[in-house]
């Protein structure tokens, strides 16, 4: 019944960030045995267009942003993209920090802290991703099946979303059917071949996101975006310490 209840759900949720691939997508891989490759008919990413990271200096506002583990020390991180374990198999920040706008943040730990009460909590697989930082990865991916446009930006590039998965008292991953950026029908919400473990643990996460002020997208059972505000795109980049 759940199972319904959740697919009934989503079939009012749109996705707000990027399009529901083509029934084209090619067969569900492991993002190490064979990242995605473009198509022929992709347009050539515009370099040219790229965006300088802001760094950061000693009198940038950093009232913008909210650290997330600064507020919850709880919070685990597995920052991918500040590693070579991600789909471009290429390490994309020098160092891996979970910013937020204060807002979502504070939201974030909220919902980590419900969870705490049933003996779970968040890891965090990507938060704030600077815009320059989304050049770097269209460049290498230019398909917006994978990556947001850096041209329109994304909800990451406004501090607005999250990448996260649920662990246990012990920092143990609950089973979600996939690895995070796992491009295929396994990872949508609406794929139906999972156990009813992997499908209690999603409906776990998207209910506990949803009751604060998340949004799911139909694609990426990993992926949150905040909705009650909007803030701008930025091109800051933490520094590293
Ligand atoms: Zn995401």
């Amino acid at each position: 019944m759940r199972t319904l209840l959740l697919l009934t759900c989503l079939l009012f949720i749109q996705c707000t960030e990027k399009k529901t691939p083509p029934k084209t997508i090619p067969p569900p891989t492991t993002k190490s045995e064979n990242p995605p490759v473009a198509p022929p008919d992709t347009p050539k990413p515009e370099k040219e267009e790229s965006i300088e990271p802001e760094p950061y200096t000693p009198d940038y506002d950093t009232s913008q942003w909210q650290e997330v583990n600064r507020l919850d020390p709880s919070i685990l991180l597995d920052l991918r993209y500040a590693t070579d374990n991600n789909f471009v198999d290429e390490k994309m920040y020098d160092c891996g920090r979970c910013f937020l706008r204060p807002a979502v943040a504070t939201a974030v730990v909220k919902a980590h802290q419900f969870l705490q009460k049933q003996g779970y909590g968040f890891k965090m697989y990507d938060c704030y991703r600077p815009r320059p930082i989304q050049w770097k990865l269209w460049n290498k991916v230019p398909d917006p099946r994978y990556v947001a446009d850096p041209r329109k930006g994304s909800m990451h590039n406004r501090g607005m979303a999250v990448d996260l998965t649920i662990v246990d008292s012990l920092g143990n991953e609950l089973d979600m059917g996939t690895d995070f950026d796992f491009f295929g029908r396994e990872a949508y919400h609406s794929y139906g071949g999972h156990s009813d473990e992997v499908t209690d643990n999603r409906i776990l996460l998207l209910e506990t996101m949803e009751e604060h002020g998340f949004r799911p997208t139909s694609t990426e059972w990993w992926h949150y975006s905040y909705k009650p505000k909007t803030f701008k795109l930025d091109n800051w980049l933490w520094p590293c310490e």
